[in-house]
């Protein structure tokens, strides 16, 4: 039997699913996820191993027309996971008719097919049409219709990362396109990320989750410390934010939001750890932190952008 590996790009615009798809194929929260756009700020490795194949996962954060150097920082990361991936699965809404930067990402993947293909390395494409569980079939039809006539993916498959279904079919057609290759990864090892940053992670998903408008794009976590104490770990984290008024937002009356926030937090962050955790939140605010690559650094981004490499955003001033 021959065995496949290599990496898989999940790609699309914010909010159709790809970290949620993420999830579902490795059986734990490796990428947070949140109704709110622009959740996945990190290129972020799931590996899934399979006795025929391994998998190398990059979920990447949605292509968006960028607004902060985080947000150059992250299409960047986009483009990067496009350009590495042997697989591309591109994601789409099923629950909606296709919209401009659905149409931007498919001029990517195209891109990124034909440079490989002037490299003589070979590359698929597939395309997901997710949520499918809030949609009646027929309604598919004409989307699946377009999908076989044009020539870019070599399979269009409707999929519900909520539900599961149809996503052994989504698995089996990415397994028969990877490419030959060894076992990368011990099959213990299922992600790249620090415990540092998946704990900030879980922590930011809860403030997503719990704030609403501009509040969740300008919260960013820094994990400041981890102390082994006797029986429990004590973590201290700073939430920080742009402005005061988001501050009062995530500290809530009398500190009920705060309250809020970190026991759920704490409770995903024992679940991840397999241990008790005691969790002090701070919130800070850094004006225009989202401008600034130093704190980004901080944050645990500008990391690996194509193969290790910094990624260097010319532009440093703040495009208002
Ligand atoms: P991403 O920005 O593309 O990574 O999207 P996420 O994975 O963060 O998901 C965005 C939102 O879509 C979340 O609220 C998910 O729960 C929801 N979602 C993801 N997959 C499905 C699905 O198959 N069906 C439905 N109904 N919702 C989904
Ligand atoms: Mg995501």
């Amino acid at each position: 039997m021959t065995y496949r590996s290599g990496f898989v790009g999940i790609v699309g615009r914010p909010n159709v699913g790809k970290s949620t798809i993420l999830n579902y194929y490795l059986g734990e929260k490796i990428a947070i996820v949140s109704s709110k756009p622009q959740t996945t700020r990190q290129r972020i490795l799931g590996v899934l191993t399979r006795p025929e194949a391994q998998v190398l996962f990059l979920d990447s954060p949605g292509l968006h027309k960028p607004e902060h150097v985080l947000g150059r920082y992250m299409v960047e990361v986009a483009k990067s996971v496009l350009e590495e991936a042997d697989v591309i699965v591109a994601v789409i809404d099923g629950r909606v008719s296709l919209r401009p930067e659905d149409e931007r990402v498919f001029d990517q993947t195209r891109q990124a097919l034909e440079q490989r293909a002037s490299s003589r390395q070979h590359r698929s494409a597939l395309l997901a049409i997710n949520k499918v569980d809030a949609v009646k079939k027929p309604k598919l039809l004409p989307l699946l219709k377009a999908c076989a006539q044009q020539r870019l993916f070599d399979d269009c498959i409707p999929i519900s990362a909520l539900t599961g279904e149809q996503m052994p079919v989504l698995l089996d057609a990415i397994i028969a396109h990877l490419p030959e290759g060894p076992r990368w990864y011990d099959p213990e090892h299922h992600t790249d990320q620090p415990a540092s940053f998946r704990i900030s992670e879980l922590i930011r998903e809860q403030v997503l989750i719990a704030t609403h408008q501009e509040v969740p794009h300008a919260v960013g976590v820094i994990v400041d410390q981890i102390e082994e104490r006797p029986r429990v770990l004590a973590i201290h984290a700073t939430i920080l934010v742009e402005r005061d008024g988001q501050k009062a937002i995530v500290i809530g009356r009398e500190g009920a939001m705060m309250k809020q926030i970190g026991s759920a937090a704490r409770q995903q962050i024992e679940r991840l750890l397999g241990k008790k955790v005691h969790l002090g939140l701070w919130v800070k605010v850094a004006e225009n932190w989202r401008d600034n690559e130093r704190v980004l650094r901080q944050l645990g981004l500008f990391r690996y952008v194509s193969e290790g490499k910094d990624v260097t955003i010319q532009d440093h001033g703040n495009p208002e």
